[in-house]
């Protein structure tokens, strides 16, 4: 998969995309992360991307043109038009479920408002899908962008060491995920269960699975509720 990220601030984006498992998997080619600086693409001599809104009001909006102008760029470099997200507090919240979907396609590319967002034009004419990353409101799309791409990129092929790494995680299959432990086994006299430390894995799995429904029951009866509502046992 190739994600394009189209910002104002590719360093920023950069500086998070180059390190730990993200960083390593670019590195290695799993995925390919290309970070797009908006401004490289407009026609003002002073490079401006921005302007006051129309109608008046506080703060800049950015300009249709330069987002116009870099998508058209990466669409001839990529050799196919990219599935478009805008990253906006307007669109739909993020879940597992829709980056799972996102992760079947073959290009990405996600778009940075900042200031006071976008020309609604370029929206209307690029835009496949707004995506939110809670309902709240940032200065920029660049942190929704990195929450994106790190969600996406950890299920690619390559870039955890097997699907099991992500698919008994909290949210895959609707459930939050068991406790973990780890060494030394008595920690300021604290012990662990008891199952861990059997080493009988048909147990230790009966005990992760009845667990992972406890928590979720007492943490988020919400998705306890929806994951009984799908047709799934309670043991
Ligand atoms: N004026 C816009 C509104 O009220 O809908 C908010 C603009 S916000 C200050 C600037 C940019 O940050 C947006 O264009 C968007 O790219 C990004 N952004 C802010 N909050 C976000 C969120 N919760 N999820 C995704 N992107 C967000």
């Amino acid at each position: 998969m190739r994600i394009e990220i189209a910002t104002l601030f590719p360093e920023m984006c950069e500086a998070v995309l180059s390190e730990s498992i993200i960083g390593r998997a670019r590195k290695a080619g799993a995925i390919e992360v290309h970070c797009r600086n908006i401004r490289d693409y407009t026609l003002d001599k002073h490079r401006r991307v921005d302007d006051k809104p129309f109608g008046g009001g506080m703060g800049m909006v950015m300009q249709a043109e330069p987002i116009w102008r870099c998508w058209q760029a990466a669409c001839a470099d990529l050799g196919e038009t990219p599935y478009t997200i805008y990253l906006s507090p307007q669109g739909h919240v993020l879940t597992q479920q829709m980056a799972v979907d996102l992760v079947q396609k073959d290009t990405l590319f996600l778009l940075c408002g900042h200031y006071e967002g976008v020309d609604q034009r370029i929206i209307d004419r690029i835009v496949d899908e707004e995506i939110s990353i809670g309902d709240y409101v940032l200065t920029g799309g660049e942190l929704p962008a990195l929450v994106l791409t790190d969600c996406i990129a950890r299920m690619c092929g390559g870039v955890l060491p097997a699907a099991i790494a992500f698919e008994e995680e909290s949210h895959f299959a609707g459930l939050l995920e068991y406790p973990q432990y780890t060494r030394p086994e008595i920690w300021e006299g604290e012990g662990v269960p008891e199952v861990l430390m059997s080493g009988h894995h048909r147990n230790i799995a009966a005990w992760r699975k009845e667990t992972a429904l406890r928590v979720t029951r007492e943490k988020r009866p919400d998705m306890y509720e929806a994951y009984l509502d799908a047709g799934n046992q309670e043991d």
